[in-house]
């Protein structure tokens, strides 16, 4: 996973594939939409012209169909049906830029299904029509990529760098006589004990395992996440923190940290020695133990003569 650095590019990032998208569809699904034209003049018996002119598909049909709603309507709802029918797609329908790009286009041809069936004359004669039309449309994606990059704030890429140049500021003036200092994966600041709360109403005792060893680079959280979500390990929450060995910036480590819902020592002992794969060989030497009166206690890994 590649950190990005700012919310910014996430936005732009979205704007471009929508953008890219919605003239990839345009074509492909307005010939649906001519399609559907094409259907109801054929099924009359009446010949049909199907030309390409000014930047759009056109259908000329020799005479008026009947009924003749349905023939103006059907080019709107097969567009519609063709653009919809990409959100089968996991990857569309994961990817906003495509989502919004697809979206945008279906309700193009959502519009265009109205403004043809009920102002079919204005809607090939009035050209403000189709800058209403245009402005909708405008409109609609505006509201989609508002949506999209709000939401988007919160993927693993922006918080992940949230949480990385917090911990570095922090870091800066991070001693070993300092407060533990403690992020969910939110990024948002909690205690010991809301820590506690969070994960058991405060009621019980938690223990606190780091999967990091000696490690001072942020860059590396991702591996460590990726690790615990595909052990299982804890409860599935992930916290991360500080420890300092000194008094200088070089002696903070950073740490990601799951929790288990017990105190019981051979447990304990088992979880810190269980990551030294992840840490070059090195086990875990404490757990930061969580009680239910408030107060907490370190337990060091009984392997570790030092
Ligand atoms: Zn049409």
């Amino acid at each position: 996973m590649k950190l990005i650095p700012n919310p910014i590019l996430i936005k732009t990032r979205i704007l471009l594939v929508s953008s890219v998208s919605i003239l990839i569809l345009f074509f492909p699904t307005g010939f649906f939409h001519e399609l559907g034209h094409i259907l109801v003049c054929a099924s009359n018996g009446y010949d049909y012209v199907f030309s390409f002119g000014d930047f759009a598909l056109n259908v000329h049909c020799s005479s008026l169909p009947d009924p003749i709603l349905l023939y103006f309507a059907l080019g709107g709802i097969f567009g519609m049906i063709a653009s919809v029918s990409l959100f089968l797609s996991k990857k569309i329908r994961t990817s906003p830029g495509i989502f919004i790009g697809a979206s945008v286009t279906a309700f193009d041809h959502f519009l265009k299904s109205i403004f043809e069936t009920f102002t079919h004359s204005a809607y090939l004669s009035n050209f403000s029509l189709s800058i209403y039309m245009s402005a909708l449309t405008a409109f609609f994606m505006i509201i989609l990529l508002l949506f999209f990059s709000k939401r988007e704030k919160f993927n693993s890429s922006y918080l992940n760098n949230k949480i990385s140049t917090i911990l570095k500021n922090k870091a800066k003036t991070f001693t070993q006589n300092s407060e533990t200092f403690t992020l969910d994966e939110t990024a948002k600041e909690l205690t010991l004990a809301e820590i506690r709360n969070k994960e058991c109403a405060g009621e019980k005792t938690i223990t606190m395992i780091a999967v990091t060893r000696y490690q001072h680079d942020t860059n590396n959280f991702p591996k460590y996440v990726e690790y615990i979500k595909k052990n299982n390990l804890g409860t599935g929450a992930i916290y991360y923190g500080l420890w300092s060995d000194g008094y200088t910036v070089e002696d903070v480590e950073f740490d990601v940290l799951y929790v288990i819902h017990t105190e019981n020592h051979d447990q304990i002992q088992e979880h810190l020695n269980k990551h030294d794969n992840m840490n070059k060989g090195k086990t875990q030497a404490m757990a930061l133990m969580l009680l239910s009166d408030g107060t907490s206690k370190i337990i060091r890994n009984e392997t570790i003569r030092e």
